[in-house]
């Protein structure tokens, strides 16, 4: 083989995955995690489509079911907790607004992990200080290991990717921001129901509440905005400005912004799409958010993520190691497939936050009409059906 020792950046859901399959293929492989531990947290994430059939080639599904949340459906409430719409997931066969394999991302960050350590090697607490590509490898330094040359470098470390930083350029020219921002953290709240909630307010807001697969209740926030000149590690700062921003939201927003400040799990970023012409340069490629992050609002970060994975490693095997050929045909199996990830669901950030009161009330009627039998099918593709259909190779294992 060519190319065999490849360090990845991120060990998020990307880049764990890959670690997966290129350790099946018989490649060495390294995955560098800035965070001293795997990061907890964020939303359930649907595993749609394709994803699904990676997830059934690894043998995880049945682990993934097990661990996964039992949301009942979505639901949209007033400012004082009465119904305005509801979509029971039942309704659509699993393949609605809210899919019927929905696992918590740090679940799934956990399991993945858990299906690579003894084959693996994981540095945490550590990230690629600078990079260096030459004709026979990629020099690289740490911020804590020492120094070392690897075949491969793979970016898979989210939508601030440093990795893409380094060999690719600026955030700036790649991340396009959609004018809000996210919030999510875990509550010791019960939640008895299975139900996720939302309340829309004026001006572009909204809070929501989820089942956890403990059984409690995880919030999230969001909000439309320009750029906000807010430290994206400050916590504090952040924690402070949605206090502000849903001071007069009502329903629960008070009651779970109280939980905010002692969440393990506190995220905090901005909606954005990053938009690349090429995945890679040389012997450096970029997977997941990293590369192609289509912004939460689309549900298909986590299996685009899956699905990728398992074609760059897939693809570098079939090549031998040939990372030119190897990351052409990645490009190549994949490009089409992650530009309909990237579509936004219907109304894009205003369908997900209108501004006004009569926009919420028609997005309201529009949800209760969705929710009526002769309109499920429609819904269905407005809103998720994008990334579903990709006929997935299957590459031979190489060990
Ligand atoms: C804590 C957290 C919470 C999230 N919550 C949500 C959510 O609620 N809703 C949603 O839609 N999406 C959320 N996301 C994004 C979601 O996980 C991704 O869209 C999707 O799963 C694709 O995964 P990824 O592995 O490409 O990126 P990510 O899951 O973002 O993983 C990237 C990993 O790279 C690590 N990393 C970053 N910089 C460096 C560096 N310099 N060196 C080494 N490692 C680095 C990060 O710590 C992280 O572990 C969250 C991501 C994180 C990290």
């Amino acid at each position: 083989m060519n190319d065999r020792t490849v360090l990845i950046s991120g060990a998020g859901v990307a880049g764990p995955a890959l670690a997966f399959w290129l350790s099946r293929h018989g490649f060495a492989v390294t995955v560098v995690e800035r965070a001293p531990g795997l990061r907890p947290g964020g939303q359930a994430v649907d595993v749609r489509g394709a994803a699904r059939e990676v997830l059934d080639r690894m043998g995880l599904t049945e682990r993934v079911r097990a661990a996964g949340v039992r949301e009942q459906g979505m639901e949209y409430v007033d400012a004082r907790g009465r119904t305005r719409a509801r979509l029971p997931v039942a309704a659509f066969g699993g393949a609605g607004i809210v899919a019927d394999l929905e696992i918590e991302r740090g679940a799934l960050a956990g399991l993945l992990y858990e299906a690579t350590r003894a084959d693996v090697e994981y540095v945490f607490d550590d990230s690629i200080e600078t990079l260096a590509q030459h004709d026979a490898g990629v020099r690289l330094t740490f911020t804590r290991s020492a120094p070392r040359t690897v075949d491969l470098v793979v970016g898979a470390d989210g939508s601030h990717s440093r990795t893409r930083a380094l060999a690719f350029g600026p955030e700036s020219a790649y991340v396009r921001p959609l004018g809000a921002y996210l919030a999510y953290f875990s509550t010791p709240y019960r939640n008895a129901d299975g139900w996720f909630r939302m309340h829309n307010a004026p001006g572009g807001r909204v809070v929501g509440t989820r089942p956890t697969s403990d059984g409690r209740t995880a919030a999230f926030f969001s909000f439309r905005s320009d750029a906000l000149d807010v430290d994206r590690r400050d916590r504090s700062a952040q924690q402070r400005l949605l206090g502000e921003r849903f001071a007069d939201v009502g329903w629960r927003a008070a009651e779970l912004l109280a939980a905010a400040p002692a969440a393990t799990d506190f995220y905090f970023d901005r909606y954005a799409q990053v938009r690349m012409d090429s995945w890679s340069t040389g012997r450096v490629a970029l997977l997941g958010d990293a590369a192609w992050c289509p912004s939460p609002l689309t549900g298909q970060g986590t299996s685009l993520a899956l699905v990728g994975a398992y074609l760059l490693a897939g693809e570098l095997a079939a090549a031998d190691g040939d990372h030119r050929v190897g990351h052409r045909r990645y490009e190549e199996a994949l490009r089409a497939h992650v530009a309909k990830g990237q579509e936004l669901p219907g109304g894009g950030i205003s369908g997900f936050l209108p501004a006004g009161r009569a926009a919420i009330r028609l997005r309201d009627a529009s949800m209760r009409a969705i929710a009526s039998r002769p309109m499920r099918g429609l819904a269905t593709r407005l809103f998720f059906s994008h990334a579903d259909g990709l006929d997935l190779p299957e590459y031979a294992a190489g060990r």
